[in-house]
């Protein structure tokens, strides 16, 4: 085989795992009207450009609106949960709701997306830390303890000013997930929350959908500083395709690469991997406009002489790791 042709078929791409962490699909489904199950000309993601793309296991996110913040945050993750449930069972045997990764790794064994349940807020919670147990016997597998602003929990990034820690309760929450095996989310999370959370977490943590600040500077993505913790909390930060996060201007899939690059020089193989963010991302960068593009970055990693352990890692390993450790 030349060298040409095996760039063409990514081989490497659609026999490894293919993990990617965050999607806003489920919302646009709601807004829009469309399905996952049928192959959508908007949006950025369903079931059958999953297959196209090569991507196996898809987190698919509740995100709590901003209008149902901050008391009916609950209500709406329950509608979302509804919504994802009311999805997967309608994609027949194209996808499975796998909550753990012996469930994941039989989904994708049989060929079925695994399409696992997470949700982006801690309002989901209201205020009460027996709602950690209710979501880990609903299936959630990760949570995101806050958006951009201020909850129970502690401080998103849009609060940084008031230099808020986790609250009392977030870290009952933290303690809590750890007990009951779902995983921290950090993304959205203010740097001081994310540093009390590497104190309280005894678990490996996720940043499902978070950048390098070296290389990007926005307050969406992690310092080099939080990117050591994170390697020494074995935790994984997903690499996620909003123009914003990926370059100062003209995002594209090599800016992708950029951040992936930094990360492993930084901190090794072990602890990045994708959050693409499809479907809450508005346009997507060049060469990666929706999922089905998905192996053009194992291609870009193979050309850049990557091997095989380490691209299998980027592209889902590292995540199934943490999976593996952390949900019961
Ligand atoms: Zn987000």
């Amino acid at each position: 085989m030349s060298h040409d042709e095996r760039y063409c078929t990514a081989p490497v791409h659609f026999d490894a795992v293919v993990v990617d962490g965050h999607c806003d699909t489920l919302l646009d489904c709601l807004r829009s009207g469309r399905t996952l199950r049928e192959r959508s000309s908007s949006g950025h993601l369903d079931l059958p450009r999953m297959k196209e793309g090569g991507v196996d296991c898809q987190f698919f996110a509740c995100y709590i609106e901003g209008s149902y913040k901050p008391d009916r945050g609950l209500k709406r993750a329950l509608q979302m949960i509804d919504r994802f449930h009311t999805e997967i069972r309608a994609a027949g045997d194209m996808a499975v709701f796998a909550t753990n990764y012996a469930k994941i790794m039989s989904a994708v064994e049989s060929g079925k997306a695994a399409a696992v349940l997470t949700i982006e807020g801690g309002e989901c919670l209201d205020t009460d830390v027996s709602n950690v147990r209710i979501m880990k016997q609903l299936g959630v597998l990760a949570i995101g303890l806050t958006w951009n602003e201020r909850n129970m929990i502690a401080d998103g990034v849009g609060e940084e000013r008031t230099g808020g820690r986790l609250t009392n309760f977030g870290v009952e929450v933290v303690q809590e997930m750890n007990r009951s095996g779902i995983i921290v989310d950090v993304s959205h999370l203010s740097e001081a929350g994310f540093w009390d959370v590497m104190e309280v977490s005894q678990k490996p943590i996720i940043a499902s959908h978070s950048n390098a600040k070296a290389v990007c500077n926005h307050r969406r993505n992690l310092t080099d500083e939080q990117l050591i913790a994170l390697a020494k909390n074995g935790g994984v930060t997903g690499m996620n395709f909003a123009k914003d996060f990926v370059a100062q201007e003209d995002a594209d899939l090599a800016g992708v690469i950029r951040h992936i690059e930094h990360i492993c020089a930084l901190i090794g193989p072990d602890h990045t991997g994708l959050g693409s963010d499809f479907d809450g991302i508005g346009e997507a960068p060049r060469g990666l406009e929706d999922v089905t593009k998905m192996p053009a970055i194992t291609k870009e990693l193979e050309r850049l002489g990557y091997c095989e352990e380490n691209i299998r890692k980027i592209l889902g390993g590292n995540f199934l790791r943490v999976i593996k450790e952390v949900v019961c």
